[in-house]
Parts: structure tokens; C-alpha cells; sequence
């Protein structure tokens, strides 16, 4: 409690009434969904992935990777767009949504992934909302 500083600032009822059951769980309530459950896990369409709790752009789909972890994968965000806390536990650190501290995943740092960071940051798709940098042309 307290150490969102974000822009979007809701409470938790109204986080309720805008969230669904599961998204509420993830986002606000720091849960995770099942390993390779993920609607966005193997999706790599040109795009972008705003928070699924206020709408707020975090990844370009040019920073999504595959990483087999079971969980979509991205080696950087928008600039500002994530805050990262070390978990109580020491071991890894959370990533939120900087506007208004929406729960994403976890960070992880030194994997050997071939990516220009080194870093993964292993998102939920629940928390994330994909959308497409192009409109599909109607054949
Ligand atoms: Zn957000």
C-alpha cells in the first residue's frame, strides 16, 4: 500500500467494477496465470501492449521474444512506462505498471537470452491488452 506514485489511481471497488475476476487477480491482487495459458504467449503481430488495467502503452511487439517460459516474453519497455521492486523474498523483482501499479510480472536478469538487454521481462497476458499496429485491410 502507498507506494504507487502513478497517474491512474482507482479503488479497489472501482478496480472491481472495471476489471474482470481474473484480470483483478493478476493485476491487482499480484497473481499469475497458468504457464503457456497466455492468449498473447506465441502471438508475434506488429504492434503494441498497453496495461490492461488503464490503457497505458509498456511493450512494442519489436521488444517481444520467445522465450519457451511459457509466458510472453520482452527484453525492454517504453521508457518510465514499468517500475520495478524487489519482491519481500529478495529473490526477484516485480514489474508494475507505472500509471497506476497494475501487477505485470517479473524481470529477470543474466538469462543468456540472445536479446540487446539481457533482461526478460515475463508478463502475464492478463495484465496486457495487444494492439495491432495496422488495421487488417478488408480482402
Ligand atoms: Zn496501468
Amino acid at each position: 500500500m502507498g507506494l504507487s506514485s502513478g497517474s491512474v489511481h482507482k479503488t479497489e471497488e472501482e478496480w472491481r467494477a472495471i476489471l474482470s475476476p481474473e484480470q483483478f487477480r493478476i493485476l491487482r491482487q499480484k497473481g499469475t496465470e497458468l504457464r503457456g495459458t497466455g492468449e498473447y504467449d506465441k502471438v508475434f503481430q506488429e504492434g503494441v501492449y498497453n496495461c490492461a488495467g488503464c490503457g497505458t502503452p509498456l511493450y512494442k511487439s519489436t521488444t517481444k521474444f520467445n522465450s519457451g517460459c511459457g509466458w510472453p516474453a520482452f527484453y525492454e519497455g517504453f521508457p518510465g512506462a514499468i517500475n520495478r521492486t524487489p519482491d519481500p523474498d529478495g529473490r526477484r523483482t516485480e514489474i508494475t505498471c507505472a500509471a497506476c501499479g497494475g501487477h505485470l510480472g517479473h524481470v529477470f536478469k543474466g538469462e543468456g537470452f540472445s536479446v540487446p538487454t539481457d533482461e526478460r521481462h515475463c508478463v502475464n497476458s492478463v495484465s496486457i491488452k495487444f494492439v495491432p499496429a495496422v488495421a487488417t485491410p478488408s480482402l
